[in-house]
């Protein structure tokens, strides 16, 4: 028994190891990502259910790690929030989404709006400054920027959160509250911070239309973004039943594999001149 015990904790330690060297790899990696270029946005349209049309598009965050090609988000974001590398690599991210719609409005392409992803710990007084900053370098208008923040930056430290959604509100960046439904933020937050949209998490949509829980979750929220004026966007809608639920339940835009995946900066603009014309 004594020597099962200690050959189990030997091969404990052995992966522990083996994820801690995976873990130090991936964060050198990522701490000379941002100097090396190796950052790009790809952009994920956002299509009104009545018309059809791109309404805007959210850019997401795609990292090529020399020798392991992507690694998704849902990896390395977690690592730079750690390490608090996703204070500079969020701001390279709203450079980059400002730099790229000033080449498509020199392009004269219609502009459309480009919503970036803030994580809670990007938050400090100074992010609406360094925000309206860059927006002002690229003199880019702020309402074609919205920001997706998540309920528990709203949890965090309310009342400074609420100052600075107010600074973001006041100079016309819109705002929009992402994964809605997943976190734990009471109703009432809702009127207490500007919000402009709500987006429903696509762990909801997923099943609709046939779990009736999921189909149920979705239309009570979108009653609810209705009822507070509100604008409510389906995320990951992926099958045409989905798509035609929301619609008549009143969802106003969808996005998702359903209408497109996620395109590097020139397919988005190719299918944004072909859809809206
Ligand atoms: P998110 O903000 O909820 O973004 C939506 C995710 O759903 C994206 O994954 C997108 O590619 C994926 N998706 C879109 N349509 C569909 C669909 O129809 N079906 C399915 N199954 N998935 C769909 P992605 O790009 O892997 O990003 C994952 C997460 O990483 C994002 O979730 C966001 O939380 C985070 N992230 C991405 N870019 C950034 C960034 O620039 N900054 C920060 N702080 N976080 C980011
Ligand atoms: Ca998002
Ligand atoms: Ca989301
Ligand atoms: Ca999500």
């Amino acid at each position: 028994a004594k020597q099962t015990g200690s050959s189990s904790y030997l091969y404990y330690s052995r992966e522990m190891n083996l994820r801690s060297l995976e873990r130090l790899k991936l964060e050198g990696s990522l701490r000379h990502a941002l100097d090396r270029g190796e950052f790009r946005l790809h952009y994920q349209p956002q299509v009104d259910l009545a018309s059809g049309r791109i309404t805007g598009a959210e850019a997401l965050l795609r990292w090529e790690m020399p020798g392991h090609g992507m690694v998704p988000p849902a990896q390395f974001i977690p690592v730079a929030e750690e390490t608090g590398l996703i204070v500079p690599i969020g701001e390279w991210v709203v450079d980059a989404a400002c730099r790229q719609l000033r080449a498509w409005l020199d392009a004269g392409q219609a502009p459309v709006k480009i919503a970036v992803n803030l994580s809670p710990r990007q938050f400090s007084q100074n992010l609406p400054r360094t925000v309206l900053g860059i927006l002002r370098a690229h003199d880019i208008p702020a309402e074609l920027l919205e920001v997706e923040i998540t309920e528990s930056m709203l949890m965090h430290n309310a009342d400074s959160v609420v100052a600075m959604m107010q600074e973001f509100a006041a100079a016309g960046v819109s705002m929009s509250l992402d994964d809605f439904g997943t976190g734990y933020s009471s109703l009432s937050y809702l009127k207490r911070f500007p919000i402009n949209t709500l987006k429903i998490d696509q762990s909801f949509v997923r099943g609709i239309p046939r779990d009736a829980n999921d189909s149920a979750i979705a239309t009570a929220i979108i009653g609810m973004a209705k009822a507070l004026n509100l604008k409510v966007i389906a995320e990951g809608v992926e099958t045409a039943e989905q798509q035609d639920f929301l619609k008549s339940a009143g969802c106003d835009e969808m996005q998702g594999y359903r209408f497109s995946k996620p395109l590097p900066a020139d397919p988005f603009a190719a299918l944004l001149c072909a859809s809206n014309g």
